[in-house]
């Protein structure tokens, strides 16, 4: 971005920039948005909290040190399909106004750094940073997930020589700890910014623990408020896709393999309906960024518009695909349009980073008894045990949704989730049937014989006796915990759940 000459300072929400003196028409009482049930993406039930809207640092701080009984956890927009968002009993806090708009607050050309706020969507900080040239990969999530809730996540998307996690590119966040205190935690920083000051007094904590426990941390050591982040320029919002279909696990896996390491971006979508050989088999895509003259003419005027629309199929055909013959076959169909030999072609930065967006268009596709989305991460040369997972949620009889891998090469700070490279994979099952438990519980055995570890955000379902066989750092991320939390605010259904 030769064109771009001056630098707009770095802006962190700070109390001077974002908060104000609590006022009546902040205290407590006119931030709660009452009692609700709330629910989590592709859940047919909930659990009832008081729900908060805080608007600046210092109704945060209010809500999250008045925090009592079952305590308290910041959701973003409930789209995590577990129980990572809520908190039967307690109260949620969601970020709003200053605390999420702008979503990018500072631009540093020279630096090629971004401070983005956390309460803001993958969607508006996209728009914001591309009309001025510049991406920051965020993961893959869906659009309007915050950016808080995909470091929370530890979310991940299409990968390659660049790092598919949302938090690749953040080098220090901003969080408040629920004694009300803002801290910086920074990515690799250890033992070198050690005092964090409470009401309790000072904390010896080291700043990159910090920053390896928010990240899929899920909400439980602290609320995010902003990060600093690495930007790269780009010249237009759109992705040149290479696509091409394999007719097994292991072509899908070689193909993504070859795609990982030599484009910066990759991912695979598998057809669930194949058996047998074919098991596995699906579609390969790696993008890079296009180029200026890789846009056609009518296209080059508004190279850098982001346009969040993703092609979706008629309405009508969703509530059909919950019986799992039709979806058999619309997948088996499907298969069958994808390209035999690889295709380019042009897609806007939505429709290869968000395509999940489009299932959340099919409230109809969850059904009555909820979606369950087996979402996993195994050692890369444990691939060939992804067929028998595919096999064994077949033989249940349940339906079918979108099955994707995605190949990590890099290591992650994250302390609850993979921290290997990788294979991640995420099975989408709709209308699950009763023998559906039994086998992901059977499933989730040969994971930890595997050294996998279940994706906690997406999980509704894992026994809690597996926990700490699946996470090998857990007890360092809970003695965190316990010195950062030290009156034990944060809470979530989730975390009573699994006894984290
Ligand atoms: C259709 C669909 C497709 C998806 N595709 C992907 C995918 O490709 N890859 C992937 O990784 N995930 C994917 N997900 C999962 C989902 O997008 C992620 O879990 C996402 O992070 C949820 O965002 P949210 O804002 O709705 O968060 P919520 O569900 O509201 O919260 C998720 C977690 O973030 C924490 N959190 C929220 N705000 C804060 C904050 N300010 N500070 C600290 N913690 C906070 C919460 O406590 C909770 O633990 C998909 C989900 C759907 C429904």
């Amino acid at each position: 971005m030769g064109n771009l000459d001056t630098n707009t300072p770095i802006d962190a929400p700070t109390e001077a920039t974002t908060g104000s003196a609590a006022t009546p028409t902040n205290k407590i009482v006119d931030l709660r948005d009452g009692v609700r049930v709330l629910r989590s993406w592709g859940q047919p039930s909930g659990t009832a909290a008081k729900v908060y809207k805080a608007r600046d640092l210092d109704q945060l701080r209010e809500v999250v040190t008045s925090s009592t009984g079952r305590g308290l956890i910041p959701r973003g927009h409930g789209h995590s399909l577990g129980d990572a968002a809520r908190c039967g009993g307690g109260s949620v806090v969601t970020l709003k106004r200053s605390l999420a708009n702008p979503a990018v607050t500072g631009l540093n050309w020279e630096t090629q750094r971004a401070t983005v706020r956390l309460g803001a969507t993958i969607a508006q900080i996209n728009e914001e940073l591309l009309v001025r040239g510049w991406f920051i990969p965020t993961g893959s999530t869906t659009s309007q997930s915050t950016f808080a809730s995909a470091l929370s996540t530890n979310a991940l998307g299409p990968g390659g020589t660049v790092d598919g996690h949302a938090h690749s590119s953040v080098q220090s966040l901003v969080a408040m700890t629920s004694n009300g205190e803002v801290v910086t935690w920074e990515r690799d920083r250890h033992k070198s910014q050690p005092s964090v000051g409470t009401q309790d007094g000072p904390i010896d904590i080291d700043s990159g623990s910090g920053f390896s426990a928010f990240i899929g941390g899920l909400g439980l050591v602290g609320v995010g408020l902003s990060a600093e982040v690495a930007i790269e320029p780009v010249t237009t919002s759109w992705m040149v896709v290479e696509s091409v279909r394999s007719t097994s696990l292991a072509e899908t896996l070689q193909l993504l393999e070859m795609a990982s390491t030599t484009s910066p971006y990759a991912t695979a979508l598998i057809d669930p309906s194949a058996t047998g050989l074919k098991t596995g088999r699906g579609l390969v895509r790696s993008a890079r960024h296009a180029e200026i003259e890789d846009l056609p003419d009518n296209r080059q005027a508004e190279a850098l518009k982001y346009d969040e629309r993703i092609p979706s199929p008629p309405k009508s055909v969703s509530s059909r695909l919950l019986d799992p013959r039709i979806a058999h076959r619309v997948h088996k169909l499907r298969y069958y349009t994808w390209p035999t030999t690889p295709i380019v072609d042009l897609q806007p930065i939505a429709e290869f980073f968000h395509l999940d967006d489009v299932t959340g268009k099919y409230p109809s596709l969850v059904g009555p008894l909820g979606m369950v989305r087996y979402a996993f991460s195994i050692p890369q040369a444990s691939g060939p045990h992804i067929a028998s997972v595919l096999d064994a949620i077949r033989e249940t009889g349940s339906t079918f949704g979108r099955v994707s891998i995605n190949q990590t090469n890099s290591f992650s700070p994250t302390m609850l989730g993979h921290s290997r490279p990788c294979l991640s994979v995420t099975i989408d099952v709709a209308n699950p049937t009763l023998a559906l438990t039994d086998v992901l519980n059977e499933c989730d055995q040969e994971l930890v014989a595997l050294g996998g570890q279940v994706a906690l955000d997406s999980d509704s379902r894992l026994d809690a006796a597996l926990v700490s066989e699946m996470f090998e750092k857990i007890t360092q991320w809970r003695e965190f915990k316990a010195q950062i939390d030290t009156h034990q605010r944060l809470a979530s259904d989730l975390s009573r759940r699994l006894a984290l």
